[in-house]
């Protein structure tokens, strides 16, 4: 029976990012030099199938830093963490390493100048995702008000509406977050923020590339965990672009293909926290149901590449 011709189109870039890159090395290289176990406070990265391969090799996943014992070495996510948690492993004499994305770390430095000169600080961010509890930790409590939709900001109570500065979580929607800082700007004209905001690269790149992709597809899958902030920003970037059909799937196996029936084109992308195997799994199994032609539209290049910390990198 000959299969249906289907084309594919390949978003780039796609897939893992320098943040989660780095992430992912700081674990193994702490396997390698300190022996299994290591504990590793939340998922280094939202992804399952690289926390089960993480596991495999002798990871511990842990959600608090009081599960792990003392005398084994302790990794905090990529995501970062609340000024708290170093604090409590320093005080309990814990080994830690800190795989905190660097760009994450420097909105956490952005917060801290900011209060040092007396201003309050706006978030713009989802409530309970790690990043933003590790950034709101930086500060103490009640110095980071936070904010999730346009709606919010008309709700913020100020303590000086002249005293005020943003930063945003890494990983939102870029034309959400624009239309928040716009209006935190109308209700408050002195606030400070960065020059845009602070999403990165890796997830402006990825939102960038779906926008030219979602107008020709007539479904797009985006390849990504449910927890993966960044992976569910790219699902409603293809949707906000008419791409009705667009599905956040983990693996090939979560392929709703009756969905599927009948349509030409498909659009294909990875959230920073999914391995390129992945992809290439959801092909394979593309190829077996269709005659797949592959069309990849590069709308990027990127070569950000961060280092380990240097205790990684010295002998045991
Ligand atoms: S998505 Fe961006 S901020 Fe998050 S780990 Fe990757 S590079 Fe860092």
């Amino acid at each position: 029976m000959t299969k249906p011709s289907l084309t594919l189109i390949l978003a780039a870039p796609r897939g893992f990012c320098a943040g989660v890159d780095r992430a992912i090395k700081i674990v193994e290289m702490a396997i390698e030099k300190w022996g299994a176990p290591i504990y590793v406070r939340h998922e280094i990265v939202h992804n399952k199938f690289v926390v089960d391969s993480l596991r495999e090799k002798g990871a511990v996943f842990v959600e608090e830093l009081d599960e792990c014992p003392t005398d084994r070495p302790v990794i905090f996510s990529a995501h970062g963490v609340a000024k708290a948690v170093p604090a409590e492993a320093n005080r309990r004499e814990m080994i830690y390493v800190d795989a905190t994305c660097p760009l994450v770390s420097k909105v956490h430095i952005e917060a801290e100048r900011h209060h040092a000169n007396g201003l309050q600080m706006v978030m713009i961010g989802h409530a309970g995702h790690p990043e933003t509890i590790g950034t709101m930790g930086q500060l103490p409590e009640g110095e980071v008000l936070l904010v999730e939709t346009e709606a919010d900001v008309a709700t913020l109570e100020p303590r000086d509406p002249e005293r005020l500065a943003f930063i945003t979580q890494t990983t939102l929607s870029v034309d959400d977050t624009a239309g928040i800082v716009a209006a935190l700007k109308a209700r408050f004209p002195a606030i400070i923020g960065p020059h845009k905001e602070d999403i990165c690269y890796a997830t402006t790149n990825r939102q960038e590339a779906v926008k030219a992709i979602a107008p020709k597809a007539d479904a797009l899958l985006v390849i990504g965990a449910p927890n993966s902030s960044n992976s569910r920003r790219l699902v409603e970037v293809a949707r906000s672009r008419g791409c009705d059909y667009a599905q956040l799937v983990g693996r090939a196996d979560e392929i709703d293909w009756r969905a599927l029936e009948g349509v030409r084109a498909v659009g294909l992308t990875a959230g920073a926290s999914a391995p390129e195997v992945l992809v290439d799994e959801v092909i394979a199994a593309f190829r077996d149901r269709y005659d797949v032609t592959v069309e990849t539209v590069e709308t990027a290049t990127e070569n950000v590449e961060f280092k380990v910390p240097r205790v990684l990198r010295e002998p045991a």
